[in-house]
C-alpha cells in the first residue's frame, strides 16, 4: 500500500491507490483501501491533503506542508509550511489540545494566471 503511494508520488486519491494495487494482481475492496489509508494517516505515515469538498488526496508524509488549490483548473500544489512542523497555527480554542492545522490556499495557479494574461487582448 505504502509502496503504491510512494511509486505513484504526489497526491493520489484512494481510488488511484487502489487501482495501482489491483494492477499488481492484488484484489482489494475500496473499503479495505480506505481503511488501510486511514490507519496510515493515524500513524502519521501518510498525510491527508485536505482540499475541501471532493475527493480526499493521500500522500507520503515526509515534510509537513500546506496545499494550494487552483479555483480554475483544480490543480493541487504543495505550499511549504513556514514553521515546518505541526501545529503551525495556534487555534484560539480554550481547553482544546490542537495538534494539527492545515491551511488550504485558494486562488489561481501560476499556469492559470499566465494563461489568463495571455488570453487578454
Ligand atoms: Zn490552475
Ligand atoms: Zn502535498
Amino acid at each position: 500500500m505504502l509502496e503504491a503511494l510512494r511509486q505513484s508520488g504526489g497526491h493520489r486519491s484512494a481510488e488511484a491507490v487502489g487501482v495501482r494495487l489491483t494492477d499488481g494482481g492484488a484484489s482489494l475492496s475500496r473499503g479495505t483501501v480506505y481503511k488501510v489509508l486511514d490507519d496510515l494517516v493515524s500513524a502519521g505515515i501518510v498525510m491527508l491533503a485536505d482540499r475541501g469538498p471532493g475527493t480526499a488526496l493521500y500522500e507520503i508524509a515526509d515534510v509537513w506542508h500546506h496545499h494550494f488549490v487552483c479555483r480554475t483548473c483544480g490543480v493541487v500544489i504543495d505550499v511549504p509550511c513556514q514553521i515546518g512542523s505541526k501545529p503551525c497555527l495556534e487555534g484560539d480554542l480554550a481547553g482544546a489540545d490542537i495538534d494539527e492545522a492545515q491551511v488550504i490556499f485558494r486562488g489561481r495557479c501560476p499556469k492559470c494566471v499566465t494563461d489568463g494574461m495571455a488570453s487578454r487582448p
